[in-house]
């Protein structure tokens, strides 16, 4: 199905999502031979890019759709142009005109209720954390632990959120968490294009934030990082921000842990998106690896600003990938081929994707999925 949107919306819509620079595009397709959906299938945004250069967005509805915001074409077009900026802008023109993907609308519907992308019940958000002696914010609290909606509840990355606590409790920090009052980050959903929703969802996050005396924030997903450190301010939210790659690392320099026991693995690191390419965060889960006794660390096929993106960004994490078109099903079998023991990440979703596709493969006995932070507790 398609649509044409109206000359002056579609102008409007690109000028308001800071689209501006689309009339720089000269159409040399960089764009297009980064993206990596040029690896399983055709995907063409810099021939998206010339319909909405002239006004005219002739909507396929699963193409618009596919954009998992991994940044490598920003990162290269030699104009500057920001594409993940006008893939928003054509998604909010879709959801005015309720093009949008079933599994997504029931994310949005999720959002809206209950403050998670699930659908689950606001009291199971501190369900992580049974059995742990997790500490509730207070205003004497020193730190905000933010887990995120995937590990605060899905069993298959709640390990994430109950490691980074338990490295938290044995370096001595005064953290708190939030629990049933906090609400999803919002950046998958504004990368979906859909703005008030993200604004609702930030608005109530900050709220809650000041209200609690908030002021440093330490998060498990790179998309939550982005969110509260570039987003937020905009909405009255100025909170100091650390991934937990990097708070790890200062734990380590500053003595706060140390590294007791030994890992004699071969680790592969998988460089997130939203951490490498976005923020440029490369060294600290790199130096945090290293320094653990007996691993051997290894590289990618295609590692830092060249990393394959797990295929979960963009709000990709709530649609279904046809089998066979599935990053995350080449980096887990490029892993193995390589020899890895481990492939490690820092990222909820690519977590959820990863495990996914070794489950699909059947690989389990070969390779484990782990976060960094789960790494690091089992040897503090
Ligand atoms: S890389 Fe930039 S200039 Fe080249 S086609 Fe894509 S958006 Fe246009
Ligand atoms: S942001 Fe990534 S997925 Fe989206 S068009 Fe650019 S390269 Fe392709």
């Amino acid at each position: 199905m398609q649509i044409v949107a109206p000359f002056r919306e579609a102008a409007d819509l690109i000028k308001e999502a800071g689209g501006e620079k689309l009339k720089l595009c000269f159409q040399c397709g960089l764009c297009t031979v980064s993206c990596p959906w040029n690896i399983v299938r055709a995907f063409l945004p810099h021939k998206m890019l010339r319909q909405a250069q002239f006004g005219l967005f002739e909507l396929d509805e699963e193409d618009w759709w596919l954009c998992t915001t991994c940044n490598t074409c920003v990162s290269r077009c030699p104009r500057g142009v920001n594409i993940i900026d006008i893939m928003r802008a054509a998604r909010s023109i879709m959801i005015e005109n309720r093009m949008v993907p079933a599994s997504l609308r029931s994310v949005m519907a999720s959002l809206g209720s209950v403050g998670n992308p699930m659908g689950e019940p606001r009291e199971r958000r501190l369900d992580w954390a049974k059995g742990l002696d997790v500490r509730p914010f207070t205003r004497d609290s020193d730190l905000l632990y933010f887990p995120g909606c995937i590990p605060a509840y899905d069993s298959n990355v709640s390990g994430v959120a109950r490691a980074t606590v338990g490295i938290l409790q044995k370096a001595g920090i005064n953290y708190g968490v939030l629990g049933t009052a906090e609400n999803c980050c919002g950046e998958s959903i504004r990368k979906a294009g859909h703005t008030s929703l993200f604004e609702q969802l930030a608005k109530s996050n900050i709220d809650t934030f000041n209200d609690s005396g908030v002021t440093e924030i330490v998060v498990s997903s790179p998309h939550c990082y982005t969110t509260f450190k570039d987003e937020y301010p905009e909405l009255g939210g100025n909170f100091k921000v650390s991934h937990s790659t990097q708070y790890l690392a200062r734990l380590l320099d500053e003595g706060k842990i140390k590294l007791t026991g030994e890992l004699d693995k071969k680790v592969v690191y998988h460089d997130p998106c939203y951490l490498g390419r976005h923020q440029g965060i490369y060294d600290e889960p790199r130096q945090v690896l290293s320094r653990i006794p007996g691993v051997e660390l290894m590289e990618e096929v295609d590692s830092r600003e060249n990393s394959l993106c797990c295929g979960g960004g963009g709000g990709r994490i709530w649609m279904e990938t046809k089998k066979g078109e599935r990053f995350s099903d080449i980096l887990v079998a490029q892993a193995i081929e390589r020899g890895a023991d481990i492939l490690a990440t820092a990222c909820p979703y690519c977590i959820l994707n990863f495990k996914d596709s070794l489950l699909t493969a059947n690989k389990g006995d070969v390779l484990e999925i782990r976060d960094i932070s789960e790494i690091v507790e089992a040897v503090i």
